[in-house]
């Protein structure tokens, strides 16, 4: 189980500095009491890291950037009554947007958007590790997107029930990035 407060508190320090240097506001919104949820920390923290690092980037000094995580409504759905609870986790900014064209290309790897800021470093790699990681939480990254306005990438992640809390978490030792202990017994 993963607090999800852990690897955005982790990724505030790290970025922290450079968005005061940019003239960036760099928030978190976490809900209080939010649940912990099924996932793997060293990978989540990935996950944080590439968002806000690109959100970072690609917004203009004055600019503002949000990590939210909470709760997802639960739905009473008759039909599926054992529905297990999620956390919306979003990372938003009012940077530059991405084209509608350009928004289904953006995870593959060394995709970077055309004819603009290739002063900006990378290799494109970023969002395929993202969505790669966030598939393996048996979940998908969405986003919302308007050039000029700003971004939001989102994705759920299950609620820690007290049956998987007994799920053996690799050991710092031994971790085992491929068996992730996020299948549910
Ligand atoms: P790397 O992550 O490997 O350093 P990168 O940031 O260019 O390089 P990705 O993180 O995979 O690569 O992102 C791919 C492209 O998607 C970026 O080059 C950029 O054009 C676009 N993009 C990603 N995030 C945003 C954002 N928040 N706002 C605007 N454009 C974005
Ligand atoms: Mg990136």
């Amino acid at each position: 189980p993963v607090d999800i407060a852990g690897p955005v508190e982790q990724t505030l320090r790290t970025y922290q500095l450079n968005a005061r240097d940019k003239g960036i506001e760099l928030v978190q919104e976490i809900s209080p009491k939010l649940p912990p949820v099924l996932g793997h920390y060293d990978l989540l923290l990935q996950v944080f890291d590439n968002l806000v690092g690109n959100a970072l980037k690609f917004t203009e000094s004055g600019g503002r950037v949000v990590i939210r995580a909470y709760p997802l409504e639960a739905n009473p759905n008759p039909n599926h009554p054992d529905e297990i609870p999620q956390v919306r986790v979003e990372i938003s900014d009012t940077g530059i947007g991405i084209d509608w064209e350009d928004q289904e290309n953006i995870f593959d790897r060394f995709f970077r958007v055309e004819n603009r800021v290739h002063t900006l470093e990378g290799t494109g790699l970023g969002l395929s590790i993202v969505r790669n990681i966030v598939e393996k939480h048996h979940s998908r990254v969405y986003l919302v997107s308007e050039v000029g306005i700003g971004t939001t990438f989102w994705f759920n992640l299950d609620v820690c029930t007290e049956k998987d809390q007994s799920i053996e978490q690799p050991s710092e030792d031994h971790p085992n990035r491929e068996g992730l202990p996020l299948q549910r017994s």
